[in-house]
């Protein structure tokens, strides 16, 4: 029997487990791949050697807003980034069941009962947060009526609209220079030190033309699809099982339990989208806070409101 009781939308059954001693950044180890195939560069995140036991978390109870603090996580290779995904990991656990590792430690005296762990490379988790990062950016300029920045993600062609995912100054200069979008090349680099943003057409085939020409300049019904189809597809890629599952009285109910951590947090993500939960962002801390059932008037976590008290108090007797 599923237990739902406490959470707060109660259509969704979900646990997902982190190692007791952490996880940590390992360049040795080596995949396993009987059964993926591709390159996978080191390093890899996994558990510590002296993990004892993995443990229970639910994300849709503690961390509903989870998936905006994966979206906040640095997209680098720099120490900074790759502590700042370890404690992600460390807290709520690898983000999909990762590729089994070979540790390849056995001769260090560094292994587990059978040298075998799950882990992912940095690659993959960067281009996971990246995409998360891209897509939520969005949809708050959606919400910000911000039609100015939307105008550089999108543009449109002879018979399609691209849109650009990258950052807000990289797309300033893609948009100052003019420089025309190559929707082949996926990752252009280095333009005067800036990443080209990566573009993508929001059809899979052209000749969308009555479309395109329908919906010109209107960006936030652009924006819109560009959301949506995002979600779909990481939901493709790490999908949300319907279930008939019993509820807390033994009565047979309808769930939603997501595969992973990630179509966990896609999830919390669409959401949002729908309007099922509400978001706002403390104005002190700037950390985002799941208001669904709060005032209408909320502004602060409660110690935040008690610190920009004091600051504003500290600022007025100055
Ligand atoms: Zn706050």
């Amino acid at each position: 029997m599923y237990d739902e009781v406490e959470m707060p939308v109660d259509y969704t059954n979900f646990t997902w487990r982190y190692a007791d001693k952490g996880y940590y950044w390992d360049n040795k180890i080596k995949v396993d791949d009987l059964f993926h195939e591709g390159n996978y560069s080191s390093p890899f995140l996994i558990p510590k050697p002296e993990t004892t036991s993995y443990i229970a978390t639910i994300p849709f109870k503690g961390s509903p807003e989870l998936f905006t603090l994966f979206a906040e996580l640095p997209v680098g290779d720099d120490d900074e980034s790759l502590k700042a995904i370890v404690n992600f990991t460390n807290q709520y656990g690898l983000i999909t069941a990762g590729l089994l590792m070979d540790t390849g430690h056995i001769n260090d005296g560094i292994s587990n009962y059978l040298n075998t762990f799950q882990g992912l490379s940095l690659d993959f988790y960067l281009t996971q947060i990246w995409q998360m990062k891209n897509t939520f950016r969005i949809w708050n300029w959606i919400q910000e009526k911000n039609s100015s920045m939307l105008s550089k993600v999108i543009t449109w062609t002879n018979d399609n609209i691209n849109y650009s995912f990258g950052e807000p100054e990289d797309l300033d200069i893609f948009n100052s220079t003019g420089i025309k979008y190559d929707y082949n090349s996926n990752c252009l680099t280095d333009l005067k030190g800036y990443i080209a943003p990566r573009t993508q057409q929001l059809f899979d085939m052209p000749n969308h033309k009555v479309f395109t020409d329908l919906v010109k300049d209107d960006y936030f019904f652009i924006a819109q699809l560009i959301v949506q189809q995002t979600i779909n597809k990481k939901l493709d890629d790490f999908p949300v099982k319907h279930r008939l599952l019993l509820d807390k009285n033994k009565k047979l109910k309808q769930f939603f339990v997501p595969s992973d951590l990630l179509s966990c947090m896609w999830f919390q993500f669409l959401q949002v989208v729908t309007g099922e939960r509400q978001l706002r962002q403390c104005a002190y801390c700037h950390k985002w806070e799941n208001v669904t059932d709060k005032y209408a008037s909320w502004k602060y976590h409660s110690r935040c409101g008690n610190n920009a008290r004091v600051k504003k108090h500290r600022a007025q007797s100055k």
